[in-house]
């Protein structure tokens, strides 16, 4: 697909509009100052401006039908390169759904974070009906979305109120797994293929928490949330885990620890021991996750574990008495049906974890499923009703959406959403999406945020991607922490 820009760059935002309609593409640019076509299908976005007016003017063609629309502004407009901006998408957007029959139901809201723009709509004052005003009117959002995104940021407008300044959460990445999902495009590692790596990881990971520690404690940040992710920390062993859980106690100060999170997403890796010790560390709060119920779904994409071991593991977890569970699963896998999903959907409500996180596959270039033959066809599953399912029944069930995302090339352009049971929203997950409290990130992948909300500066420290260049290039990465000192200095 080609893209043709006349008058105007608008790149970013326009091919974002485009990849609704025309997911996991690479899109061809021109840019020129007259009026162009090409071979094949394209789309041509117009802004030429004249003294009084501006005309603004798409033409998309797709396997062979083809769709214009124009709109005239005054060319002295007000923020007027915004405004063609967003004209050319809401064109673009009624282009492409003419000619692809396609319902992108969150409009031409292409972020990652939607409910942001929610909460700054609320922040200028505006009453539920002009924030729903806004959002279908001026961005195409469908009354679903508009209801799913309202809900989150009333949930999140609570607890947002209550956090304090001089605050911020730990991450802690482990980046290994049992074996690797067809889906998975992090950068976490078969635990097997790793094995030298690992002893290694964990003194560095030792070491790094302790530096940490010091630069904080000596600015007076208190720590809040913590949360070990992956990854699946339960992959490693029981006292390797211990061992880092150790580090963590004994060199921040716990006391105001409000949420304590271990990621055990794998069910084949938990263990009763390995629960009561998660527990005697001081975990508040784990993640089981099946992703499906449906046994032959979870052999497509590579689990090595069966419905029946999710069911015991969560048992097992319930019964060691976290104050709440999380368990994720995706809609949109291959192999699943919309009646299978519905049944994972009804399984999961039957037993009632505190949260329940509903994903919509993505199809990452790094994926292997991005390599697979049935691309084609799962970009054609019912991706869609399976998500409004698990949010009709869900909502009847007596849980709330409290965070919400998007990622690149999801089915249907659609989102996760975290759902809680009232009073078990998960701290560490609407703060790292909302960006509004620092994170410190530690490890392989780890990507620490810097947040200043008064002076609205957000700035980040990465880590190495992989454990070999974490554990190679570790000095190095020690001393990018100490940004957090100068970050913290300037804020003064
Ligand atoms: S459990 Fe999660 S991190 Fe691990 S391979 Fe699967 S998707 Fe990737």
């Amino acid at each position: 697909m080609t893209l043709i820009f006349s008058g105007n760059d608008f790149k970013y935002e326009l091919e974002g509009v485009m990849k609704l309609f025309i997911p996991a593409q690479l899109f061809t640019h021109i840019y020129t100052d007259r009026a162009a076509k090409c071979s094949g299908d394209y789309a041509f976005i117009r802004r030429r401006i004249c003294r009084k007016h501006t005309l603004l003017y798409v033409y998309c063609s797709v396997n062979g039908n083809a769709a214009g629309l124009a709109e005239r502004i005054p060319s002295d407009t007000e923020n007027f390169d915004n405004k063609c901006e967003l004209i050319l998408s809401i064109l673009l957007f009624k282009a492409m759904t003419k000619l692809t029959g396609v319902k992108a139901k969150w409009g031409i809201i292409t972020g990652v974070r939607p409910v942001k723009r929610v909460n700054s709509l609320i922040s200028q004052g505006m009453s539920k009906s002009q924030i729903y005003d806004t959002l279908q009117n001026e961005y195409l959002v469908s009354a679903e979305k508009c209801d799913i995104a309202y809900m989150t940021a009333m949930t999140q407008e609570n607890i947002i109120k209550k956090l304090s300044d001089k605050t911020f959460s730990l991450y802690i990445s482990i980046p290994f797994c049992p074996t690797r999902c067809s889906y998975c495009s992090f950068v976490s590692q078969s635990i097997e293929n790793c094995k030298s790596l690992i002893p290694e990881y964990i003194d560095n990971l030792c070491r790094e928490i302790g530096y940490t520690a010091s630069l904080v404690n000596k600015i007076g940040l208190k720590l809040d949330t913590v949360y070990f992710g992956g990854g699946t920390p339960t992959a490693l062993s029981e006292q390797r885990l211990s061992k880092l859980m150790d580090a963590v106690s004994s060199s921040f100060d716990m006391s105001g620890v409000r949420e304590y999170t271990v990621e055990a997403g794998r069910p084949d890796t938990i263990t009763h021991e390995k629960l009561d010790m998660l527990k005697r560390n001081g975990c508040t709060r784990l993640s089981v996750n099946p992703q499906s119920l449906n046994d032959s779904v979870l052999e497509a994409i590579g689990r090595k574990h069966t419905a029946k071991q999710f069911t015991d593991s969560y048992r097992l977890a319930a019964n060691t008495g976290f104050g709440s569970v999380n368990t994720d699963i995706i809609a949109g896998l291959p192999g699943d049906t919309y009646e299978s999903f519905k049944a994972t959907v009804d399984g999961l409500i039957a037993l009632g974890p505190e949260n329940i996180t509903v994903h919509t596959l993505s199809i990452k270039r790094a994926a292997r499923l991005n390599q697979s033959d049935n691309k084609r066809s799962i970009l054609k599953n019912n991706a869609g009703e399976m998500v409004d399912y698990a949010s009709k029944r869900l909502l009847e069930s007596g849980y709330r959406p409290y965070y919400l995302y998007r990622q690149k090339n999801m089915l249907e352009n659609l989102e996760n959403i975290g759902w809680a049971k009232p009073g078990f929203e998960s701290l560490y997950n609407i703060y790292i999406m909302e960006e509004i409290q620092t994170i410190i990130a530690l490890g392989a992948g780890g990507s620490t945020k810097l947040v200043d909300l008064d002076n609205r500066r957000l700035e980040r420290i990465f880590n190495y991607k992989f454990p070999l260049e974490y554990n190679k290039h570790f000095d190095l990465m020690l001393e990018r922490k100490n940004k957090i000192e100068e970050f913290y200095a300037e804020k003064e």
